[in-house]
């Protein structure tokens, strides 16, 4: 038995050593020398993805790329729609930091009470993603099939060349960027920002995956599923066309989730429940040199720190986020005691605020200002036993903890614009459900 033990500690200890010499060495040696592409897939739930667990195969290209790469199995976004989430990707700030707090939708529903609409946008003194690569020497390119991530909210900045579409679809988005490819690949390193919108809603009954179903509801989870698979197969087709397995840093993540009734509702936006905050996260390192998967929770603010490690600069004090490369590297501690705070504000006819707190195995939310819930991350994925009662130090400890470092972080002036919607834009946004 105990030599058994040993031999396996042995193994185990051979594999780790082996992975870490990879590392290092693709890190030392070549990374720094490498394209970025940050691919956000809107509406993507990581628990529908097969790598995660989920028994359709949405996703044959990702499968496959995962086997290659480091995979985050607890990753979550910092809020459950676009703008703030996508925001808080671009800057490592949650977003009652930077103050993207609504898009289009929340924009437009808010001006049916007044008038005089007005747009929150990233502020100008916060150095994006992009902008941090431009300045390391990056030509930067980024494109959107989600009219909520343009200019106008502060998206562009540090991009040489940015496009946004109103759900276009996949091919549409490919067929720009097969315009672009002389230009992104003639000379140098590129950033790409790819936004792929297929899986949000409406969802289209896609071939191969789709099949009809009687019940509505599970029709409707037939068609988001197919759309997953419809998105992994166009952007297969770009990761050969780029030839980014051997020549990029790729990593794949989502802005948020979908609720797909699990808490009885079907889309975004709405709650901090776990179908609409938890996101994949992978990874891809040139030439597939490091494969893991990883438990401890992490951030979509992870992000940023993780490539400013990756290029070589020093952590900036302002990244609310973690670099991910000592998690890949073996050093957990730091990782299991951190707490995240995923957020969700909005004015539509009333104001609603809902935080959240995620540490270790536990799950607390709070629709202010009272309606407290606590769930155990482990046992309960689905979020159906509230434990805040029995729980209630935890979850008393978990609050304290949102409210301090809600009043000690950093926070950005907003600067409020007008934006004028034009009638097409309207009528696109109300086609996607976007408007009432
Ligand atoms: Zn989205």
């Amino acid at each position: 038995m105990k030599k058994g033990i040993c031999k396996k500690k042995l193994i185990t200890g051979f594999l780790i050593f082996t992975l870490l010499l990879a590392f290092n060495s693709c890190k030392k040696r070549e990374l720094k020398d490498y394209n970025v592409v940050l691919v956000v897939i809107d509406t993507l739930r990581s628990d529908h993805l097969p790598f995660y667990g989920y028994k359709k195969n949405t996703s044959p290209f990702l499968s496959q790329l995962a086997e290659k790469s480091t995979v985050f199995k607890n990753a979550f976004s910092a809020a459950p729609w676009t703008s703030p989430a996508t925001a808080s990707i671009f800057t490592s700030l949650y977003p009652f930091q930077h103050k993207l707090l609504m898009g289009l939708l929340a924009i437009r529903r808010a001006n049916q009470i007044d008038p005089n609409l007005k747009i929150n946008k990233i502020p100008e003194e916060i150095t994006t993603i992009t902008e941090v690569l431009k300045n390391a020497g990056y030509k930067t390119f980024g494109i959107s099939d989600n009219l909520n991530i343009g200019e106008k909210q502060g998206f562009t900045q540090g991009f040489d060349k940015f496009e946004t579409y109103m759900y276009q679809k996949a091919p549409n988005v490919n067929a720009t960027l097969k315009k672009w490819k002389n230009e992104i690949t003639n000379e140098g390193k590129y950033f790409l920002y790819i936004h792929y919108m297929d899986p949000h809603a409406p969802y289209h009954r896609r071939e191969p995956l789709y099949v009809p179903k009687e019940d509505r509801q599970e029709d409707m989870i037939s068609a988001y599923d197919s759309e997953i698979h419809y998105t992994d197969e166009h952007l297969k087709e770009m990761f050969n066309l780029f030839k980014w397995e051997q020549n990029t840093l790729l990593i794949v993540t989502s802005d948020h989730g979908e609720g797909l009734w699990d808490h009885g509702r079907m889309g975004h936006g709405n709650s901090l429940y776990r179908e609409e905050i938890q996101v994949p996260l992978l990874i891809y390192f040139p030439g597939g040199k490091v494969s893991k998967r990883l438990t401890p929770l992490v951030s979509t603010l992870d992000i940023l720190p993780t490539v400013r490690d990756i290029i070589g600069l020093p952590r900036d004090e302002n990244d609310e986020g973690m670099s991910l490369i000592p998690l890949i590297e073996g050093k957990e501690k730091e990782f299991k005691e951190r707490h995240l705070f995923p957020y969700l504000w909005k004015k539509v006819k009333v104001e609603i605020e809902f935080r959240s707190t995620l540490h270790d195995k536990w799950h607390f939310i709070v629709r202010m200002p009272k309606k407290k819930e606590l769930y155990n991350l482990i046992g309960d994925k689905l979020e159906t036993r509230n434990h805040f009662f029995k729980g209630f130090k935890i979850a008393a400890g978990l609050e304290r903890k949102f409210n301090e470092f809600l009043k000690n972080c950093k926070k950005y002036k907003q600067k409020s614009l007008d934006i004028k919607l034009d009638n097409e834009k309207l009528e696109k946004l109300k086609s996607l459900g976007y408007v009432e």
